[in-house]
């Protein structure tokens, strides 16, 4: 049975477009509504066939829809929760899937009214990808979908929500959104911020040309490559809006960069082999988990 009569999707990019997707597979909901900001992305939503109902207006979208989520970049959250606020139908939920916490419930909170339920949620998936195109409806399967609820969100939603997340594929935590926000500086955005340095500082070497890098790329450089495909705006938006733990996490980052550089110039070797080994479990425990798998190119096409 539906968890949900009508969803309403604004912004309907990888993320929103695999919601479309399980959702309509598995009958999440009777119908899903679908808004993005442009024409043209309409129009290949459209094409894709993911949902009953498109408009380029999120207002249009939201007045009999019992859940909201926003899938659109973090620093437009605010905005589009004002233009909508007086649209929504009393009792439902507005959710998100943004990759930060705080800052989108700062955003956002001013903005819900009265009756109205708001449940910030994440689901830590995704790919490097972006666009309607390339959602897929697997993509929450066996993921973790982290809710960080506020004071005033029910139970009864929070419930829902939950219902909702795991008929997706999802397992569900709940956390403080500062939590969050410290948890995954860690774990998704400092590597994604070093990825970009090592690919950046690679196409700067001025000894090394371009199709060495490319033509000798090992899967350590071929890996951080994929993560430096990511889309620049939302990987914008992560930085701007979880500066303080990401700030936090690169500082310790550092400290134990300088002490594996100093290790390496005092040819150190029981130090490296200690922290190699260290780190070697930590990958077992992930494989172990079911959050990755044991194969050379971790299972992915590409
Ligand atoms: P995406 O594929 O780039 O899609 C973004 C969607 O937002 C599109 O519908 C786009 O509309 C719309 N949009 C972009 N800029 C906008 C603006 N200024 N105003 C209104 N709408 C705008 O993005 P995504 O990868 O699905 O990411 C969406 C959210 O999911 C982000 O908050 C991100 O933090 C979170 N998230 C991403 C991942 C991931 O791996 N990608 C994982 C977990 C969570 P148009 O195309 O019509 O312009």
């Amino acid at each position: 049975m539906a968890v949900f009569n009508k969803i309403a999707l604004i912004g309907i990019g990888l993320i929103g477009s695999s919601i479309a997707r399980v959702v309509r597979e598995r009958s999440i909901a009777n119908k899903i509504a679908i808004s993005t900001r442009s024409q043209q992305t309409l129009d290949e939503a459209i094409a894709l066939n993911l949902g009953d109902e498109y408009h380029t207006d999120p207002t249009k979208i939201v007045e009999d829809a019992d859940l909201v989520i926003l899938c659109t970049p973090i620093g437009v959250v605010g905005k589009i929760t004002r233009a909508i606020s007086t649209h929504l139908k009393p009792g439902s939920i507005i959710s998100d899937v943004s990759s930060v916490k705080v800052s989108v419930i700062e955003q956002m909170l001013p903005h819900i009214p009265d009756g109205v339920n708001f449940i910030p949620a994440h689901p830590v998936a995704g790919t490097e990808k972006s666009g309607p195109k390339h959602g897929f409806p697997t993509l929450f399967d066996n993921r973790w979908c982290i809710l960080t609820p506020v004071e005033s969100s029910s139970d009864k939603a929070i419930e829902l929500l939950k219902e909702f997340w795991q008929a997706c594929g999802s397992n569900i935590e709940i956390m403080e959104a500062e939590h969050h926000d410290r948890v995954l500086a860690i774990t998704s955005h400092l590597p994604q911020l070093i990825a970009y340095n090592i690919v950046g500082t690679a196409d700067d070497l001025e000894t090394v040309t371009n199709s060495e890098v490319i033509k000798y790329s090992a899967g350590g450089f071929r890996d951080s490559t994929r993560l430096a495909a990511s889309d620049p705006t939302m990987w914008r938006d992560v930085c701007l809006h979880n500066k303080e733990a990401i700030l936090e996490m690169l500082a310790r980052f550092s400290e134990d960069l300088s002490a594996m550089q100093r290790a390496v110039r005092w040819a150190d070797g029981e130090a490296l082999f200690d922290i190699f080994t260290r780190t070697r479990n930590i990958r077992r425990e992930i494989i172990d988990a079911g959050q990755e798998i044991d194969v050379s190119n971790f299972g992915r096409d590409e």
